[in-house]
Formats: structure tokens, sequence, C-alpha cells
């Protein structure tokens, strides 16, 4: 059956259908209400109280007219019961209704009631048109009339056609009554949570008799599809990554030792420690490494990525580290070079804008073995670098990469061992589903001595307070940050940009040096900027949010945010983890309008009221959502149609525990009540596959 041989689907409707992503009847079945109309009670209309009551009434139209010109046009109809009279209103579909609603036929009405004056009003009903005006025969319609019906997401949905939700509801059920619905989840489980099977509950989705027929129903496809999820990652996990053979580290050997006793200026941390041991663990195992380290900023994952590094070199591999921003990359082998090339090993950086001669070189050392370490942008893995024997692979805030580059940093070595670092706490449940290929390592402790930051949004009209506070600081011998969103003036915005702040700044504070940051100065430049303010050569740094990440200058204690509200809360954090990280008290500033709603002051109160990044991180998840606050497609989100993962924790929980012990009773899926499933679930996980790249 196609979408045409459905009676009504005429084929302009059938192309208006198709361009919202309604091809087949199976598509129709699957587009779900997005609201529900309980229309169990019907009043008659001298019940009717006009005071926004949702009702149903039913009669007969006495009169249609049009009235107006323009936008202005309406659309008047009156419905008259034994008991009274009602006026309904159109603004909008006048020409549909005009042409529906015909004079002395017999109609349900369901809207909202208001009273303006004497009159009762509906405005935009739901219309339904009743066989017949026979008395005898209305008690029999009121009943077929009531009920609970669904609303589908019409006139808007299909923009350029009029699809009312009545003509998708009907076209549907059609679809339902032709469509032959196999089932695939085994009884067992259908039994064990109550569900309908596969085809009753469709028809409890668009024809339910009570709510709680289709909560359950649409619990059921939320399951189904998590379910399917979950599978395929236990499947995967067990029968893929957990047989991947990874080089095998013999760990006692004299670097990582010397390291940590001799070169590290202080003592690990529980959390690194145990980190560390969890990584320790891994690499001897025989099989690859694919882990998480997940901790707050500050909270030293680079040491963490040193020793897993050091163990490497030590065990006879090579080691690389990829960070999102080339400050960044420049930063970790200054530190990577102060505390190991006295050890004896060899860094190396990798760049996209380095020279010519200077790139061949590096490539040379990484080929021949040369480099122990390379550290490095995206560059590394766009190159066509070969490793002389590449052991372990690190990415430094994962979250600013996504799962393709991942598998291709993989792809570089034979199997080498993955460590992400990120500092995105991010909740439970999103992590489950995000990182399933992923072990977790979490540093819940900051190192000891750090002392609260001290944040205060400030509005405009403070701003001498806080040039007088800024002076203060400077005073002190204290560094500033300086942060705006954009680099250039956007005249739609109105907002002021680094370069215009930055010569305000300079002529505010004349006996301080004032450096500029921003990602479309060279590479040079930025290093050298960089370096002026990490030796204190300049003491005020303003800059875009190239700083945003990783940028490691423990004297800089003030943080100033321009237009703060332009920054989502996890930014923020991360933009505030800048400072804190010195002995000094640490501040940070964040300005904002007047104009500003009160909403965006109240999500910026959440900075001042806690330090904890993975409060602010649930905080920035429910205000913006998964997809946003993760950023982009790309960041390996899976979409599902029907599940939350924020609002469904519980079944997804519920539905990773199934396909646990699915796995251990039948991991082949070939016992014969399992087979409808293994027919759906293979296809399933091939597409998995493809999106971790491993197919
Ligand atoms: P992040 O987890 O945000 O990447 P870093 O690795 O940049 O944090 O570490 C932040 C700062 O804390 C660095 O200056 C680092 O040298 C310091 N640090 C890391 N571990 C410890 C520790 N155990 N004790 C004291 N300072 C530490
Ligand atoms: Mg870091």
């Amino acid at each position: 059956m196609i979408l045409a041989d459905i009676p009504g689907i005429s084929p302009a409707r059938a192309k208006a259908l198709q361009e919202s992503g309604v091809r087949t009847p199976g598509d129709l079945i699957r587009f779900f209400p997005r609201n529900y109309l309980d229309r169990r009670t019907i009043l008659k209309i001298h019940r009717l109280q006009g005071s926004g009551e949702k009702v149903t009434v039913m009669g007969t139209v006495t009169s249609v007219t049009e009235s107006g010109f323009g936008r202005k046009k309406r659309l008047e109809a009156i419905l008259r019961d034994e008991t009274g009279q009602l006026k309904t209103v159109w603004f909008k579909g006048i020409s549909y209704f005009r042409n529906t609603i015909k004079k002395g036929e017999y109609y349900a009405f369901f809207g909202t009631v208001k009273r303006f004056g004497r009159y009762l009003s509906m405005a935009h009903p739901e219309v339904e048109q009743l066989s017949s005006t026979d008395i005898a025969s209305q008690e029999e319609q009121q009943q077929r009339f009531a009920g609970i019906i669904p609303i589908y997401p019409g006139n808007q949905f299909f923009k350029k056609t009029y699809i009312t939700s009545g003509l998708l509801r009907k076209w549907i059920l059609t679809a339902l009554d032709r469509t032959p619905i196999p089932e695939f989840l085994p009884d067992e489980l259908l039994k064990q949570f109550g569900y309908p099977d596969r085809s009753t509950a469709f028809r409890h989705i668009h024809a339910p008799e009570d709510p709680s027929q289709h909560a359950k129903a649409l619990e059921r496809f939320k399951f189904e599809e998590l379910f399917l999820f979950e599978m395929s990652v236990v499947t995967l996990k067990r029968e893929v990554f957990d047989k991947t053979p990874g080089p095998v580290m013999n760990v006692t050997r004299p670097l990582t030792t010397r390291f940590f006793n001799d070169v590290l200026p202080f003592e690990l941390t529980k959390g690194q420690k145990t980190a560390l041991g969890e990584i320790k663990r891994d690499i001897r195992s025989g099989r690859q490494m694919n882990r998480l380290l997940q901790g707050d900023v500050g909270s030293g994952k680079t040491v963490v990525a040193i020793g897993s590094m050091l163990m490497s070199i030590d065990s006879g591999f090579q080691a690389v580290m990829m960070a999102p921003t080339e400050i960044l990359a420049e930063q970790h082998h200054q530190t990577l070079s102060e505390w190991l090339e006295p050890l004896g090993v060899n860094i190396r950086l990798l760049t996209g804008n380095q020279k010519r001669a200077l790139r061949e070189d590096v490539l040379t050392d990484i080929a021949g073995g040369k480099a122990d370490i390379v550290v490095g942008t995206h560059a590394i893995i766009q190159e066509a670098i070969r490793f002389h024997r590449l052991g372990m692979a690190i990415i430094d805030e994962q979250h600013r990469f996504g799962v393709a580059q991942r598998a291709m940093l993989r792809d570089k070595g034979e199997n080498p061992h993955i460590l992400v670092m990120s500092a995105t706490p991010i909740p439970r449940s999103l992590a489950m589903t995000l990182y399933s290929d992923l072990d977790l390592s979490v540093i819940r402790d900051l190192p000891p001595g750090r002392k609260e930051i001290v944040t205060r949004v400030l509005r405009e009209s403070e701003r001498e307070k806080l040039h007088r506070f800024l002076t203060e600081q400077l005073l002190e011998g204290g560094q500033v940050y300086v942060v705006y969103p954009l680099i250039e003036e956007s005249e739609a915005m109105d907002l002021k940009n680094a370069t215009e702040g930055f010569d305000q700044i300079r002529v505010e504070f004349p006996g301080y040096r004032v450096g500029l940051l921003h990602g479309r100065m060279s590479t040079r430049e930025k290093d050298e900027v960089m370096r002026d303010f990490k030796e204190n050569r300049v003491q005020v740094l303003v800059s875009t949010t190239v700083i945003e990440v990783g940028v490691n200058v423990p004297n800089a204690s003030v943080m100033v945010v321009e237009h703060a509200e332009r920054f989502g809360l996890s930014q923020l954090h991360q933009l505030r983890g800048r400072i804190g990280r010195g002995a000094r008290q640490s501040y940070c500033m964040l300005l904002t309008d007047v104009k500003q709603s009160r909403e965006a002051r109240s999500r910026l109160r959440t900075m001042e009221e806690t330090g904890d990044g993975f409060r602010i991180a649930e905080a920035d998840l429910k205000l913006r959502g998964p997809g946003d606050f993760l950023g982009t497609r790309q960041s390996g989100l899976p979409e599902f149609r029907y599940a939350d993962i924020l609002g469904d924790q519980y079944l997804l929980e519920t539905a990773k525990n199934t396909a646990l012990e699915m796995h251990d009773s039948d991991p082949g899926l070939s016992h014969p009540k399992h087979s409808a499933l293994k027919k759906v679930f293979l296809p399933y996980l091939e597409g998995k596959k493809k999106f971790f790249r491993m197919s």
C-alpha cells in the first residue's frame, strides 16, 4: 500500500506529507499526536461559563458569515442546541472553514469558551461534522464523538497544504487497519512490563480509550528504541571493544617512577591516583583501553595524561595528545617539555600552521620513532602521519571533538590505547548514552589549597566600581583576563568587540601592559601574547573565547566576562576555570546589560551560587536541551524519536538492565523466541558499527 491508496489523500496532499517526511503508510502510523483532547464530557450550551474552560458542544450551525477585510478578516458561525446558542469565530484558515461548515448541518465543536460582555464565544474550535441532524440519533453520535481525540501537528506542520488534525486522524486509522504490524519484542518482555503488542500499541497511541492506555503504549515505544540502543551498546562493548587487543604495557619501568618521585612538584590527589590505577590495569590487560577521564576544570587531568604517556614510553611505545586549540596544544607542549625533557623524553609539536620544513622534520621524527610524544591539534588526524609505534592516544577536551575524530586517531596506530578527557561533567544518563563505548574514570576532588572563586553578576552601571576593583587587583600584582564573545562588531547585535575593548583598556590602565588575543591572529602572534601573559610581561589579557579551554596561568586571578549573557553556563564555568589556579583569591565578574531579561539574569545567578561544574552542567542542560548543550550532531548523541534521555532516565536504566540480561542469556539472539528481535536488531547494530567506524 502507498499513501495515495488511502481515501482522501490527493496527490497534492501526498506531496505535502512527503515534504514533511511522511512518505509511506508506515511513516503515517509513526506520526504521533502532539496532544490529546479529552472529549469525554460534552456540555449543553446553557451550562457554559465562559471562564476559559475547554469543552465540547454539539449543535446545528444556524449561520455562517464572513466579515472584515485584509488582516481583520474573520469568519463567524453560530452553533445552537436546545438550550442556547454560541458564537464561534476563525481568524485563520477562513477559506477552508467557509467551505466546510454549512448552515443547517449538525456539528461537534471543541474549544475554549470565553465571555465577552453578554456573549459567549469560542475561537478556532476543532470541528467535526456529525452525520445527521436527526434528534433520535444524536445520543448515539455523541457516544461516538466523545472520547480522547489525538491532535496531530497539523496545519502548521504541513505549511503549504491545509491538512487538519482531523484528516490525519482519519488517514492514520485507515493506514492502521490496512498495515500489518509484526511484533519483535519477545513475549516475555511484553508480559514482564505489561506492554501491549506493537499493533495494539499503535492503536492505543492513535485511538486511546483512556489516558492510561496511551501512556503505556508511549512507554512501550520509548522502551523499544532505548532497548535496541542498549542492546547495541552491550553487544559492541562485549563483542568488539572488550575483545580488541591493545598494546601490552609493562609499567614498572624507570621514566614513570622518576617522574612521579622526582619531577612532579606535588602529591597526586586521590582522584588522580585512582584514575592512574585504572589506566594501568587497562594497559596491562592486553585489551585496548577506551576510557573517558572526567574531572572538573582544574582537577588536574593533564598529570594523569602525562602519567599514561610515560607508561607507554616506558613500554617502548609512542604517545600522542590532541587538543582542540593551538593555544592549548602549545601550552601542553610547554608543560610537557618543562617536566619531561630533563628525563630525556623527546616531545614534538604538530599544528596546522607550521612552516613546511619544520613540519617535515616533525613528521620524520614521528615516523622514525625519534619522537616519544607528539602534542598537537586536529592536524594530527588530518595530516598523513605515520607513527613508528603508537601505543597511547589522548584527546584533551573531548567534548570539542566527535566520535569520528576519535576513530581517526584510533586508526593512526594498531589499536593504541585511547584516553579521552573532558571537563564537561555531563549527567549520568547522558554519559551512558553518549559515551556508551567508553569506560569511565572520574576525578571528584580538586588539588588542595584551592580558594573558592568569588563570582558577581554586574550591570553596566557598576562599571566604575569594576574599574576601581581592577586597579586594586593590578596594584597587588594580580593579572586579569577580559573576555569578549565576538571578534568583530556585528551591527545586528551591537556587541563591543575585543579589539575595541583592548584599545579602551589600554587607555584606562596606562601603567600596565595589555595584550590582545583572538582566533584570527597567527600562531606566532598568539604564542607570543600567551607567553607574555604567562611570564607576567602582560598584566591584562583581552581575549575572545579562544582561552576558554585549558589555559593555565596561575597568577591570573581576575576574569571579567563582557556580555556574559551571550555565553552558555558551561562555557562560563570553563572560562572561570582559568582563574583560581594559584595562591591568590580569585574573582569572576560577569557583566551584563540591564536590558537583559530577568530570565537571563537569573541564569547568571547560578554562576554566583555554585562553583560545582556538575550542578552548572545540569542547569545548562535543562535550559538548553541535550543537542544544544553538547554542540553539534557529531557529538555522537543518538537521536531518539520518542524517548528523551533527560526525562526518561529511569526507562533508560531499565532498558540497559534488560539488554544486559538478554545478552547474558542469549548473546547471539539465536533462540527461536528471539528471532523477530534478531531480524530488527542486526541492521540496527550495523548502523551503530558504521557510526563508530568499525566496519
Ligand atoms: P584540568 O583538569 O582542568 O586540565 P590541569 O591539568 O590544567 O587541570 O591542572 C590545573 C592545575 O593544577 C595545574 O597548574 C596543575 O599543575 C595543578 N595540579 C594538578 N594536579 C595537582 C595536584 N595533585 N596538586 C597540586 N596541584 C596540581
Ligand atoms: Mg585541561
